[in-house]
Order: structure tokens, then sequence, then C-alpha cells
């Protein structure tokens, strides 16, 4: 392979946070290198939602208008549902911050994943393919690169004066640097794509928790929709070896869905994954940082991965790119880019922890969609904010909580 030895930032992985950091670094005139134990396109376990937020930064980064032209859906509402049968639905539209488009952008992940990918090579970025990372190399303390093999067993050094962590919950990197912090609950995700479901409200994507998880049915496009469920891991166990059925009768089950997905049949088959509470321990070090869901994963229930992936990837492009001019990778010059981190995904933290409450306890959740459906404000807001494009201080909004006057 003809790679070279060394190039000023190396990026591991090759999903959404590492495709964008790496094309935004090389548009920057700098040498990257992107490696990914994958050959595109490849599936990956995802509902595969975008709200107006993500498609934001897409739009932002020029990559927009070509993902547009793929095979989707456009989302323009969320349906949150409770095991109760109540559901408040909340339009982007109508949030009380206008997203910049009144809709989100529903993309099979191979084909997303593909084309970013591709962006990063068309800025310049070698992109190596079938390359799994096996760890992180160090200089004179100071992450130097990584070591990492091939399908055919040949092992070699990948050499960069900075090294990118984008690979994805599971990640070689994060653990090198400084260890993960594991979550509760230990939850595990069965995610396929179906035909043949039926009452399907165009433009709705919806979400459904019950007593012992949720479940989303999300359509993209071409006449399918994605199913995600997500279930407690000791429960997931019993699922060994049949997967897609346990998918298909844990759906069934509820009764929202039960006659909906009566004729449903399974045309991918379900990827699974799990247990992913977890977050890293440090996001920086000498020479090396984290990016995606390498830094922190977040509960799929908001859909809002792929955006904190791009926009991470927006957050370090600049500060990567600037120590490299100073020629200081050290941590106290990747500093900042923490700083711009917390900024801007704080509140969402906070959103995680309300709703994993919520799913912890369904009938105190059943209650709040009661209560939010009766205030169609508040739940355009609350979806808003869940979306990642309305600031969490729009729920203090004292308007919000009154009821609609009984004649309007
Ligand atoms: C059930 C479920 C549903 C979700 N639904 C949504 C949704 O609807 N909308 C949304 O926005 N987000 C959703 N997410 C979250 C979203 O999928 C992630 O946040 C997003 O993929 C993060 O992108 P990433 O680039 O950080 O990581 P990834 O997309 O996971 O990419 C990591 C890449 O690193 C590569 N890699 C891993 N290890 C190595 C190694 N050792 N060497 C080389 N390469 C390696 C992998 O092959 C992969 O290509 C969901 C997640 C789950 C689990």
């Amino acid at each position: 392979m003809n790679t070279p030895a060394s190039s000023e930032v190396l990026v591991v992985g090759g999903g959404p946070a590492g495709s964008v950091t790496a094309a935004l670094l090389a548009a920057r005139g700098h040498s990257v290198t992107l490696l990914d134990r994958a050959r595109f396109p490849r599936d990956k376990a995802c509902s595969e939602f975008m709200s107006p937020a993500a498609t934001e930064v897409l739009q932002r980064l020029g990559l927009l208008p070509e993902l547009e032209r793929e095979p989707s859906a456009r989302p323009v509402a969320l349906r949150i549902s409770s095991h109760d049968g109540h559901s408040l639905v909340g339009r982007f539209s109508a949030a009380p911050v206008k997203p910049w488009q009144s809709a989100g952008l529903a993309l099979r992940r191979d084909r997303l994943d593909a084309r970013l990918l591709a962006a990063a090579a068309n800025a310049g970025a070698r992109v190596c393919e079938g390359w799994t990372v096996d760890s992180v190399i160090h200089v004179r303390a100071a992450a130097g690169g990584v070591m990492a093999h091939d399908r055919h067993g040949a092992h070699r050094e990948f050499r960069a004066s900075i090294t990118v962590g984008a690979d994805g919950l599971r990640s070689r990197v994060a653990r090198c640097l400084g260890g993960v912090r594991r979550g509760r609950p230990r939850r595990v995700a069965f995610v396929a794509h179906l035909a043949g479901v039926t009452d399907l409200q165009p433009g709705q994507a919806e979400m459904h928790v019950f007593d012992r998880g949720y479940a989303g049915l999300n359509p993209i496009g071409d006449g399918l929709v994605n199913a995600a469920l997500v279930v407690p891991a000791g429960q997931a166990k019993l699922s060994r070896g049949h997967a897609d059925q346990f998918l298909l009768d844990t759906l069934r089950q509820l009764p929202a869905l039960e006659s909906r997905l009566r004729c449903a049949r399974i045309v991918r088959p379900t990827l699974v994954t799990g247990p992913f509470a977890q977050r890293a321990r440090r996001t920086i070090g000498h020479g090396i940082a984290l990016v995606g869901d390498a830094a922190e994963f977040h509960d799929p229930f908001t859909g809002d991965g792929i955006h904190m992936a791009v926009r991470g990837a927006e957050l370090l492009a600049p500060v990567v790119s600037a120590a490299l001019a100073r020629r200081d990778v050290s941590a106290r010059a990747l500093v900042p880019y923490v700083q711009a981190r917390r900024s801007a995904f704080a509140a969402k933290r906070i959103v995680e922890r309300v709703l994993a409450l919520g799913i912890a306890h369904p009938r105190l959740f059943a209650a709040c969609i009661r209560g939010i459906a009766r205030r169609p404000g508040l739940a355009h807001t609350v979806v808003g904010v869940s979306a990642g494009f309305v600031p969490v201080t729009a729920l203090f909004h004292p308007g919000l909580f009154l009821l609609p006057h009984p004649a309007s």
C-alpha cells in the first residue's frame, strides 16, 4: 500500500466524526491519513434520523446538496408515545427557535457514511480502508500515531503529529488515552430495515416508550422504515441467535405497533449493538484528541449522535490546525477544544439525564407525555430541545406551561 509513513494528522475511524474531521483538516492544507477497519459502504446500527441541527452542519460543510440527492425521507416532526397510548407530536418548524430548515433528513448510514468518507478523500485526505488500529504509539510521552493491521495480518506503524480517535463507541484510541467510564443503564439496541409497515404519518418519525425500553420507527425512503428497539442488556440475552425474530416479536407486542407491523418483513438483517452508556475519561492528551462517540456516547433516544459527531469535528479541526501551525500539539494547546465541547454539549447531557429518568419510570414518563401533549407549544419545544436546535433554557419560559384556553 502506498501510504506515507507519517502525516500531520492521523484520524482513526471513518464514520461521520472521523470523515468530517479529516475533510476539514485536509481542506486547511494539512496532510491527513484516515484509517478505518471497514470497507465502505458499510452498515451501522443507527436509526438514521438527522434533525435540522445535523443538516445545518452538513450544509455549512457544503455536503448537504449531494446527500439530499440520495433516496431518503424528510422528517418534519417527531411523535413520542408512552406505554398507555398517549402521545405528543412536536413539529420542528413550530419550535420557539426556528430551525434553519423545517425538515431534517433520514438517510441510510451505508450511503451517508460512504458520501462523507468520499468528501474526506476529495478534500485531500488519504483514506485507508480495511486497517484496524490496535494501539496508540508514544514518542517522548506524546501520542505519535498508531499500530494497525490489515485483513491479511500485515502490521504497520502510522505516524503523525496528532492522532484523532474517531473510532466510535468501542474506541480503541479512547482506551489507550485514559480509559472509559461505563454508565448505567446497560442497554442493547436492535436495528433493522422493514418493509410493509402501515399507518405511517408523512414526515413523522416515532418513538414509543414501554415498560422495558423504547422503540423507534423512522421512514428512510424507498418504502422502507428503520426500526430500532432498545432493551435492558439482560433481556437482550434472550435474542441470541435470532435477533430478527426477537426484534419483530417485541415490537409486535406493543399495542400501538401490533397491527401496523402485522405484514412487516425485515429487508436488512438486524444489527445488534451495546451496551452503550459510556464516556471517555479524557478527550485530549499530548498529541491526541477524541471526537464523536469515541469521546462520549449519547442515548440514541434523542437521535442526535450524528449531529454531535459532525459538530464535534467542526470544533476540533480549527484547534488542531492552530496547534499544528504553532508546532505545539501538547494537551494544553488542545484545551480550547474541550472548552468548546463543554459549552456546545452541556445542555445535551441535562436533556439526556432527564430522559433516562423518564424511560426508567414509565408511569412518570406517561404522566409527562399527557401533561405536555395538552400544551402544544411545550411539545414543539421539547422536541426541538431533544433534536438539538432549541436551547434547554427555552423550557423555562413560563408561558409554555399554560394550558390552551378551552375556547381556543
Ligand atoms: C440504536 C442506535 C440508534 C441511533 N440512532 C441515531 C439517529 O437516529 N440519529 C443520530 O444522529 N444518531 C443516532 N445514533 C448515534 C450515532 O449512530 C452515532 O452517534 C454516530 O454514528 C457517531 O459517529 P462516529 O463517527 O463517532 O462513530 P461511528 O459512526 O461508529 O464510526 C466509527 C468508525 O470507526 C471505525 N473503527 C472502529 N474501531 C476501529 C479500529 N480499531 N480501527 C479502525 N477503525 C475503527 C468503525 O469501522 C467506524 O467506521 C444511534 C445509535 C444507536 C446505537
